[in-house]
């Protein structure tokens, strides 16, 4: 990947055609520092959120050990880039072939799960292994989520106080509880709710656990959703973990996806043509824009336009993407330069998560090149110098 000072010096130098994604593998890494410095636990990364090499490389080196896997893919990924990581394949719900592989193949020893079914699965398929460390998923409300996920995984009730004695049963290593509050979750207090009922759960089983596991689910900043400082998160956390019914060494685990990434990339798209209020750009639900397409998220944006000039004042736009579908567009709304025209670059930052990760190849579309650039994030979650700090404050505004 070619280096440059910042987004704009790309598009000066480059004049791309095709969606650039602009990686600043610096956030990465700061955002992982501040997750492995502020809490007192493990920080699995959920590679879901962006498998790029160069993210995965950036968390290595500031420390990050863990990956949350879900698929056999995602265990190949990690295990061949870093042998010595360990993986936890979280998805409850895996194909016997993908689980045999996870353990035989990539060294995987720990899995989700949320039914009975699946864990005789997991025994059948690893020869009734016995280093094995279960983490059983919970349901929990996701209320405080901006995107939730809380219908297709998860046991409730008896039926997680059968799972958890059962488990229990099967292994002499770990066990374990997760949940998952639902991804952009605004809100400390979705954790306080979602460990009080795992409290309840653990108490009704009877069973020892040795690993809370709390999920993703950690915010990002966008326009229109500034949550409260990540710290409140990490001590909410903290302070109902201290007292919930487990071992005295319990293990406490995150997952963070988006937080760590979101802020690390931006794409820059050019404008092909104007009609009125609606900008037909080279990028869109089909390829880097899936949120801002699908579920309707504003991101940051700017213009680049490299001969410079002089700027005119704001207007609100809305972008249709490159493919022949109607719903490859985005109704932001979107705060750009009023005269903003076909050949004109758009920066739209905060892509880090669920941006790239979510790229198809439709309608010949979803090619993109990568680049990677020293600049500030358009929004950030995390301290940072003064100096990026003028160009958080400018964009946060929105
Ligand atoms: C997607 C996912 C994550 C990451 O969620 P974010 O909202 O990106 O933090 C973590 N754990 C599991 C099990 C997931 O499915």
């Amino acid at each position: 990947m070619d280096h440059f000072n910042s987004a704009h010096d790309a598009v000066v130098k480059l004049r791309p055609d095709v969606p650039l994604a602009v990686n600043r593998p610096h956030l990465v890494r700061a955002a992982a520092r501040w997750f492995l410095d502020s809490f007192e636990g493990d920080i699995l990364y959920a590679v879901k959120a962006n498998p790029s090499p160069w993210v995965l490389e950036a968390l290595w080196r500031e420390g990050v050990r863990h990956f949350d896997v879900a698929s056999v893919n995602e265990c190949k990924l990690v295990r061949d880039m870093f042998p010595s990581a360990t993986l936890a394949f979280m998805h409850p719900v895996k194909n016997r072939a993908a689980i045999a592989r996870a353990y035989h193949e990539f060294g995987c020893r720990i899995f989700a799960l949320d039914s009975v079914e699946e864990l005789q699965k997991i025994l059948d398929e690893t020869g009734g292994a016995t280093d094995l460390t279960f983490i059983v998923r919970l349901r929990v409300s996701n209320a405080d989520a901006s995107l939730k996920l809380e219908a297709k995984f998860g046991a409730m009730g008896d039926e997680a106080v059968t799972l958890l004695r059962q488990a229990r049963a099967a292994t002499q290593e770990d066990l374990g509880v997760s949940f998952h509050v639902g991804s952009q979750c605004m809100n400390p207090s979705a954790w306080r709710a979602a460990l009080r009922e795992a409290s309840q759960l653990i108490i009704q089983a009877g069973v020892t656990i040795d690993v809370v596991d709390v999920g993703g689910g950690f915010p990002s900043i966008y326009p229109g959703m500034n949550p409260p400082p990540m710290q409140l998160f990490i001590d909410e956390i903290h302070r109902v973990f201290d007292a919930m019914p487990v071992t005295m060494n319990c293990k406490l685990w995150a997952e963070p996806g988006r937080a760590l990434v979101a802020e690390a990339t931006s794409i820059v798209v050019k404008v092909d043509l104007r009609k009125g209020d609606a900008l037909y750009i080279n990028d869109g639900s089909y390829g880097n824009l899936f949120d801002a397409t699908h579920v309707g998220w504003v991101y940051p944006v700017a213009m680049i336009r490299p001969e410079g000039g002089e700027p005119s004042k704001l207007a609100d736009f809305r972008f249709y993407g490159p493919t022949c579908d109607s719903m490859d567009a985005a109704t932001g709304p979107f705060r750009l330069p009023a005269d903003i025209g076909e050949g004109d670059w758009i920066e739209i930052g905060m892509l880090g998560a669920y941006g790239v990760a979510m790229a198809t190849r439709f309608n010949g579309y979803g090619e993109s090149v990568d680049v990677i650039a020293e600049d500030a994030p358009h929004a950030s979650m995390f301290p940072m110098p003064e100096r990026v700090a003028a160009r958080v404050s400018r964009f946060a505004k929105g």
